[in-house]
């Protein structure tokens, strides 16, 4: 007998609760579907992620694993009657498109005779678990922390070592056009100019994680807002793709006050899937929808030379375009660096939100939609649980306290890289400032005014 394993995004063998399942009614196959719609919205880095980690799960599956491309709907139950599967076992996905997909798949494979089996998900508890005592779900993330931590989760399952790989037919495969790539048939789809910090995949996924708890877990707590430092775990494109699952981590966890602050950052992961499970629509609209208000942002071709100043790091506040940079060439910002760039477009340029948290879908390998579009709402301020709104970041004091002698911004801009020390977050104020990088495109005080009348004009109509 065998059982189909849908991988999506859960990249891995260890603790792998669905691959356990199937694995217990006999030989695997193990699938992956490169599916276009979602192809078609993922930046050229998140691919590249995808297929440096699509390599290392073929490589720990001994070349074995089968990808093919197409839609899932056509795809998965096609393979599934072609190795005559029962049942195709998956994680679930709690995200908008995710249980379409799988809603689709799921009344094909029903209506040949066979299964969509879900076990596990992404998530600690998964999206819908932790519930108020009325059965309603939290808005805040205070209270659900507290419930999230009450309710507990399961303890890391034993998976890798126990399934027999079947391996894939290819010629069966001809109907959905194998992608291009190396020997291995796996997409080739590195780009040239990005620098990824980490090695994609599961044996990476699980070094960095040894290596963060080694050395940088017991200072977290102090660190974490450094981006000069290398204080946080870098662990989230590597959550993002399920090369390790956060259930693996929470158990190496103990109450230390590195680890307690450490669990909070994943419980935050797991309330924003279940912000976004509970209202799909806040993907791309405020959760408050006054906040979409036209009274709140600009439009128009000066607003769209604005924005492109912004994406290219070039907005003159060293902060600022350190991050942008950095995104740009690594694929990854650090996420004190995210609330700064991200306050800097809504509310200094006056730019929607979802402007922003689309180029970050664009450019990021660790690109969530949940955590992507709540963080930049929890910046907006129209998020349910969000800073409030008249919280704006000053981009040169942000850079002046958390990257203190300017390493972080000397780093990523070569172009400031002769001015030492804190003096490098403010180049216009030197005796000679550098002639080749731009003075600060808006004036923030200016700018922070206009943004405070705005959103008073806004709760005046409101
Ligand atoms: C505007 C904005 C956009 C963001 N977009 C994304 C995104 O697309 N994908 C993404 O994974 N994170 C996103 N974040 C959250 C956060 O910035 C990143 O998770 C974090 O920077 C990843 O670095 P790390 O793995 O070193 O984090 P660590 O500090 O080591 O934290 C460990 C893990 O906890 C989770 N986590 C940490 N902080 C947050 C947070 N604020 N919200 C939700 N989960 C968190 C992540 O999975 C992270 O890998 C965004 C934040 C902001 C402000």
């Amino acid at each position: 007998m065998t059982a189909l394993m849908w991988f999506r995004r859960d990249l891995r063998l260890h603790d792998n609760p669905a691959l356990g399942r199937a694995a217990e009614s006999g030989e695997v196959l193990g699938l992956f579907v490169l599916d276009p719609a979602l192809v078609a919205r993922s930046g050229a880095a998140r691919l590249s992620w995808l297929a440096a980690s699509l390599r290392s799960l073929n490589d720990s599956m001994a070349g074995r694993l089968l990808v093919l491309r197409g839609a899932p709907a056509e795809v998965v139950p096609a393979i599934a009657a072609q190795v005559g599967a029962s049942a195709v076992h998956m994680a679930a996905d709690h995200g908008p498109y995710g249980s379409r997909r799988d809603a689709a798949v799921a009344d094909r494979l029903t209506a040949d005779g066979r299964a969509l089996v879900p076990t596990g998900s992404a998530y600690a508890i998964a999206p819908g678990r932790v519930r108020k005592a009325d059965g309603t779900g939290y808005k805040v993330f205070t209270p659900f922390f507290r419930g999230w931590s009450e309710h507990g989760w399961r303890a890391p399952v034993d998976s890798a070592g126990m399934v027999r790989w079947r391996t894939p037919d290819s010629s069966g495969a001809a109907s959905w056009s194998l992608p291009t790539g190396d020997a291995a048939g796996l997409p080739c789809l590195a780009l040239p100019g990005l620098d990824l910090p980490l090695d994609a995949g599961e044996t990476a996924a699980r070094c960095r994680w040894q290596e963060f708890r080694a050395t940088s877990l017991p200072s977290y707590d102090s660190t974490r807002d450094r981006p000069d430092l290398a204080g946080t775990s870098m662990l989230s494109s590597h959550l993002r793709w399920g090369e390790i699952h956060p259930r693996t981590l929470l158990a190496d966890l103990d109450d230390s006050s590195g680890a307690q602050s450490f669990r909070r950052q994943l419980a935050f992961r797991d309330f924003y899937a279940d912000l976004l499970a509970r209202n799909p629509a806040s993907a791309t609209t405020s959760m408050d929808p006054a906040f979409d208000s036209a009274i709140l942002y600009r439009s128009g071709s000066a607003a769209d030379a604005d924005f492109e100043r912004w994406t290219r790091g070039e907005t003159g506040y060293p902060f600022v375009d350190a991050g942008m940079r950095q995104l740009q060439h690594t694929g990854w910002m650090h996420n004190r660096v995210r609330m700064v760039v991200a306050s800097f477009l809504v509310k200094d340029l006056l730019i929607p939100w979802w402007r922003g948290a689309d180029w970050f879908m664009r450019c990021l390998t660790d690109g969530d939609l949940a955590n992507n579009s709540q963080g930049w709402q929890w910046v907006a301020g129209c998020g349910t649980d969000a800073a409030p709104y008249f919280r704006i970041f000053n981009p040169v004091t942000q850079g002046r306290k958390f990257d203190p002698a300017g390493d972080y911004v000397r780093r990523y801009l070569p172009e400031l890289s002769q001015i030492t020390g804190s003096a490098v977050h403010e180049p216009w104020r030197l005796p000679t400032p550098p002639a080749d990088y731009p003075g600060p495109m808006v004036d923030h005080r200016l700018a922070r005014e206009e943004a405070l009348s705005r959103y008073a004009a806004l709760r005046a109509a409101t």
